[in-house]
Order: structure tokens, then C-alpha cells, then sequence
């Protein structure tokens, strides 16, 4: 079942590269393995896949623990600020940061261990008042502090579309991350890249590749529904 799920998601975001003229290797498949077990991930591995995501730090820090060395570990839930240091030097992407004090915090632990903390700045594009990250008109001033801080490297941008029945209604809000991208790299920022672009997740992942996104979260489509209550 897994084989078949993951070799669905391949053909779709093979397809949705086609259609918008870019190259599959622009698209990196993170799949989103929070409250699926070990063994499930394992089998995952096994078929090719070695980028994970998860929402929560002592789930990722345990799991982290038992698989593969060479697994690419990625924080894409909310984080808090005295959970950063079980897990900076064990991702290799935060994709949530939205405050100066989590960026600071960030900073702290990553120069503690003598790393680079990579990180994306989650947007509140669609502004739901029930989600995380910042509105548009607060990213630029945001990453011109978080630029300063030297054990901490922006890499791109992230954004959680609302769930809707027609992925389509979510096309606007991925076109304006990437056009908030743009904005950004033509300010040519010191140590600011912004070309990763984390966007779409089982509902919706081909109309972001269609709209620039560069990594795609994909959970259910892969691992099927998750089970909050065991
Ligand atoms: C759970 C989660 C996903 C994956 O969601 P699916 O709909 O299962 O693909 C993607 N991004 C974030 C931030 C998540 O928390």
C-alpha cells in the first residue's frame, strides 16, 4: 500500500512539474511521518525516501533516535522556544519560525553546538486567525533582524494553506508567497536566499508546484489518515 501511495504522489508531482515547465528536481517530496511509527517510516526508507517531516520535537528527537543516520530531518510544526535545543543540531530544515525571540533562541543553541540552523519564515498568507506565522507586511522587516544573526540562515519562505474542497481556491495564496519571494531576493538582503519555497500538502501539492513551491509536505497522501487517538 505504501509503495503504491508513494508511486501515486511521484506521477502526480511529475505530472504538475510537467504542466508548469519545471524539472522534477526542483521539487523536493518531504513526507510527513508525525504519529506514524518507526516501521512505517523504515519501509518508507527502504523505497527511496529519506526526507522526513515532523510537527513535534520529542516524537522527531525519538524517531530521529532509531532510523538511518542519513534520514533529513525537518521541523515543520510550531515550535516553542525551550524545545529548540532537543532538536537544532538534528534538522536540516526549520520550517516555522515566526518570531524574532524563536529566531534568537535559534541563534543561541545553533552557537552553542558550533552549527548553522537553516530556516524558512512561516507566513499566515490566507491571515487565519487559528494558524501560525507572520502576515505579508511583516516578513521584510522580520528577516532584515534575522539576517543579522550569524548561526542562523534563511533559506526561504513556508506557508499552511487553509483546507478547502477545491484545491484551486488555494491557488492565489501559494502565487503570493512566491510572489513575496521575489519581493524579497530584489532587495538582495546580506545572507538572505529565499529560493526554498514550502508549500502544499495532500490536498493541494500540485497546484503549489504549479505555483513555485519547491518543497511540497505531503502526510496523508503517502501514509494514508493518521490516527490522533493511540
Ligand atoms: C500534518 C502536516 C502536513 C501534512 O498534511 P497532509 O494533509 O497529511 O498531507 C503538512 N504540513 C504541516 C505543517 C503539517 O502539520
Amino acid at each position: 500500500m505504501l509503495k503504491e501511495q508513494l508511486e501515486d504522489v511521484e506521477r502526480r508531482i511529475q505530472a504538475a512539474c510537467d504542466r508548469s515547465g519545471r524539472n522534477r528536481e526542483e521539487v523536493t517530496l518531504i513526507a510527513v511521518s508525525k504519529t506514524k511509527p518507526a516501521e512505517m517510516i523504515h519501509e518508507a526508507y527502504q523505497l527511496g525516501i529519506h526526507v522526513y517531516g515532523e510537527n513535534k520535537v520529542q516524537e522527531l528527537a525519538e524517531k530521529y533516535e532509531v532510523l538511518p543516520k542519513d534520514i533529513q530531518w525537518h521541523m515543520i510544526g510550531h515550535l516553542q522556544t525551550n524545545k529548540v535545543k532537543y532538536i537544532v543540531d538534528k534538522t536540516a530544515l526549520i520550517h516555522s519560525v515566526d518570531s524574532l525571540k524563536l529566531a534568537e533562541t535559534i541563534e543561541k543553541e545553533a552557537a552553542k553546538r558550533d552549527c548553522i540552523a537553516n530556516i524558512l519564515i512561516e507566513v499566515n498568507v490566507a491571515e487565519e486567525e487559528t494558524k501560525f506565522g507572520l502576515k505579508i507586511d511583516e516578513v521584510i522587516p522580520f528577516i532584515q533582524k534575522v539576517a543579522k544573526l550569524p548561526h542562523v540562515r534563511i533559506q526561504g519562505l513556508m506557508t499552511i494553506a487553509p483546507y478547502v474542497e477545491n484545491p484551486e481556491e488555494n491557488r492565489s495564496i501559494f502565487a503570493n508567497l512566491h510572489k513575496l519571494s521575489v519581493d524579497i531576493m530584489n532587495k538582495n538582503i546580506d545572507n538572505v536566499n529565499v529560493s526554498v519555497l514550502s508549500m502544499g500538502m495532500t490536498n493541494d501539492y500540485e497546484v503549489a508546484i504549479e505555483e513555485g513551491a519547491t518543497m511540497v509536505r505531503i502526510g496523508t497522501g503517502i501514509f494514508g489518515a493518521r490516527n490522533y487517538n493511540i
